[in-house]
């Protein structure tokens, strides 16, 4: 608690996508992305992690990266608030592993069941299809960390195999069953349709009101389409470098273009905004 309200500059939210933002698109690292995200913590500005990515990865990822704020999981499907930041949930009691957990999106098995049906229609494959060494091969995971996004909880991830027409109208009948389909940099995420990374950035911001008593700055950082929700959601949108696509069209307050892809471009971009904010 203390190291929110110890804030060192006005009241700074940072917001960001992981694969392709801060973590680099080809081989996950994140190393250069530390010394901005140091002095982010050394200031007590909270980072939070708002990713297509499980629980069980982001306990594992926020654990190497020393990180101890709230996360967004499943591109938006739920809040993960630690036991330590209780005081951001007022209405909750219950823990589960530490944490308080305010589900925004719907149970996987409802959507399997759906992607099950749609197969019988539609070209593409799913996660839960693959043995964790294909999964492995498609994805670029390690052997250790694959097991974890399989561990799916409010969304499945698709690799569409299908036409363009196709897909307008696997979305079409995704939408008639109340779920949507978000573009992540590799796969389509599956997930219930009031689930997106801005909504649950929405979300976060209210429960943090108390906490900055003015609203803090909002700085989100992404990558690719699933993300615009959560970059036009902050007062800063920061779009990094992918080599593989053009940046998506977004419309925030200040919208910055980092020049370097990934962790280097996270750095460079977070490094001049604490310059900015005067953080130490
Ligand atoms: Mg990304």
């Amino acid at each position: 608690m203390t190291e929110i309200i110890s804030q060192k500059t006005e009241p700074l939210l940072i917001v960001t996508d992981l694969d392709g933002t801060m973590l680099n698109h080809e081989d996950y690292r994140f190393d250069e992305a530390v010394p901005a995200l140091e002095r982010a913590h050394a200031a007590g500005i909270p980072v939070i992690l708002n990713t297509s990515k499980t629980r069980a990865e982001l306990l594992q990822l926020r654990e190497a990266l020393g990180n101890t704020d709230p996360f967004i999981i499943e591109n938006g499907s739920a809040l993960c608030i630690p036991e330590q930041h209780m005081h951001l949930e007022g209405t909750t009691t219950e823990i589960t592993e530490g944490y308080v957990e305010l589900p925004l999106g719907v149970g996987v098995a409802e959507i399997r069941d759906l992607l099950t049906q749609l197969k019988q229609k539609y070209r593409f494959e799913t996660f839960s299809d693959w043995t964790q060494e294909e999964l492995q091969k498609q994805t670029g995971l390690s052997a250790e960390a694959a097991p974890l996004a399989l561990k799916r909880r409010y969304s499945e991830a698709v690799l569409w195999q299908d036409s363009d027409e196709k897909r307008r109208e696997f979305l079409a009948e995704l939408a008639d069953h109340d779920l949507h389909g978000l573009q992540g940099g590799r796969f389509l995420s599956i997930l219930g349709a009031e689930a997106n990374k801005g909504a649950a950035l929405e979300r976060l911001k209210l429960l943090y009101r108390p906490v900055f008593g003015d609203t803090p700055v909002v700085i989100a950082l992404g990558d690719s389409d699933n993300d615009i929700a959560m970059l036009e959601a902050a007062d800063i949108a920061v779009l990094i470098a992918n080599r593989a696509r053009p940046a998506p069209e977004i419309s925030a307050p200040e919208v910055i273009y980092s020049e370097r892809t990934g962790a280097q471009g996270w750095n460079d971009v977070v490094q001049k905004l604490l310059d900015r904010y005067g953080a130490p």
